[in-house]
């Protein structure tokens, strides 16, 4: 993905930077821990297709939120 595309990306909730996630191919905002897909090096920039990243593996210990 073109780095000088990512400086003009921002979270469309709140407005902050995005870290791009190679590996996951993925732009991630750290306040709303969403993590926004990359398509064929397009950021899908909708929070309906963002990934929730509260969600926590099922194997996880039973804590109380
Ligand atoms: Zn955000």
């Amino acid at each position: 993905m073109d780095a000088r595309l990512l400086d003009v990306l921002v979270c469309p909730i709140c407005k902050g930077p995005l870290v791009y996630d190679k590996k996951a191919q993925e732009l991630i905002c750290n306040p709303d821990k969403l993590a926004y897909p990359i398509r064929d090096g397009i950021p899908i920039m909708w929070a309906d297709e963002a990934r929730d990243l509260h969600a926590k593996p099922a194997e996880s210990a039973p804590l109380a939120d």
